[in-house]
């Protein structure tokens, strides 16, 4: 004698209810406010909930630059003071990541001995090796690099024939443990071909700071936005890609949420792609609500959602703290992302969200 099938829909449609209420009981403890009228109210259709990493994962937000240069390759100040100068602006991390070539004897720069309390760097380089279609040399950042990563045969900026290829360093460096980001597409003049066969590659530098101020090629989202919509899941970053020959620093950064400001669970965090990128505004909350994206943010004047194709939607006033946005323009794509716009013009840029 078996039970009527009903009567499993029926349990597990109760077990499921029972799950979604224990989940937005969880959800009300990371953001009260949003859920304060109807969390517990079942009669409501419930809806579907999702919340990026970078606002579920347990942990603050530490700011770090993930890219810049020190005397040990092209930049003008030594290790330690690159380090004392981000330190100095409040930075919680830093990553220095001079260049990987032969006329720099290969470095891949220790900074453990400029750690403090309160700052924290990761051991990094700029990876060069083969070219990209244009024939330029590839750049590639590396965080979290080990000291015995194998050199190529990478004497100076030119790619050669013959050279380990792109995409081949790039792979032995994520292997090797190193959060993988595509430097600077525009200042590379990469295509999307070339972005596409880095298929080790975790972000594109979505943003670099000093390529905007030296050659106005500081762009990384149109590419990032192509490779998101051939399904590509990678996320962005903003950096300085600091040389301290310009006013190349502290344009561009990294918030990256993380229990502790130690090297592991901040690569950690980065991998998941539990961080968000910024000029200056602060994401302090976002997720998917059923047909809604509910964005919470420091002082802005527009809140913007971007996805495949021309999709946008849009937020303006003078003053906003947060927003909710419709979301059904995205769902045909497969993914969305957020930026916030203060009123100096500075941006904060979230992950991709996939629908
Ligand atoms: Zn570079
Ligand atoms: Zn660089």
């Amino acid at each position: 004698m078996y039970p009527h099938p009903g009567f499993f829909f029926a349990a597990q449609r109760a077990h499921r209810l029972h799950k979604q209420v224990e989940r937005r009981a969880q959800l009300a403890t990371i953001a009260p406010k949003i859920f304060r009228n109807d969390y517990f109210d079942v009669r409501k259709p419930l809806e579907h909930i999702m919340i990026p990493l970078a606002f579920s994962a347990p942990g603050q937000f530490w700011r770090g630059n993930l890219h810049c240069h020190s005397t040990h390759s092209d930049g003008v100040l030594d290790p330690e003071e690159v380090c004392h100068r981000y330190r100095a602006e409040g930075y919680d991390f830093l990553c220095l990541s001079d260049h990987f070539t032969g006329q720099f004897d290969y470095p891949i720069t220790d900074t453990s001995g400029f750690r403090t309390k309160a700052f924290t760097t990761l051991i990094g380089a700029e990876l060069h090796s083969g070219a990209m279609q244009n024939g330029d040399l590839w750049h590639i950042l590396a965080v979290g690099l080990p000291q015995d990563f194998a050199r190529p045969d990478a004497p100076d900026f030119r790619a050669h024939p013959g050279q380990e290829s792109g995409p081949d360093i790039a792979r032995r460096a994520r292997d090797a443990g190193a959060f993988v980001v595509i430097a600077h597409p525009q200042w590379s003049g990469l295509t999307l071909d070339d972005a596409l066969s880095m298929d080790a590659a975790h972000a594109v530098e979505a943003y670099n700071y000093e390529c905007e101020v030296s050659s106005q090629r500081g762009d990384g989202f149109h590419l990032a936005d192509l490779m998101l919509s051939e399904g590509r899941q990678i996320t962005l970053t903003a950096s300085d890609d600091a040389h301290f020959k310009l006013e190349d620093h502290f344009g561009g950064w990294v918030r990256v949420k993380a229990k502790d400001n130690t090297p592991d669970a901040l690569l950690a965090a980065l991998k998941s792609g539990a961080y968000y990128s910024s000029q200056g505004p602060d994401l302090h909350h976002i997720e998917l609500r059923g047909a809604k994206l509910v964005v919470h943010c420091s002082d802005a004047v527009a809140i913007i959602v971007q996805g495949h194709g021309s999709a946008t939607r849009a937020v303006h006033a003078e003053r906003l703290t947060s927003a909710e946005l419709p979301v059904e323009r995205f769902r045909g794509g497969g993914w969305l992302r957020v930026t916030v716009v203060d009123d100096k013009g500075r941006k904060a840029w979230s992950n991709p969200i996939w629908l």
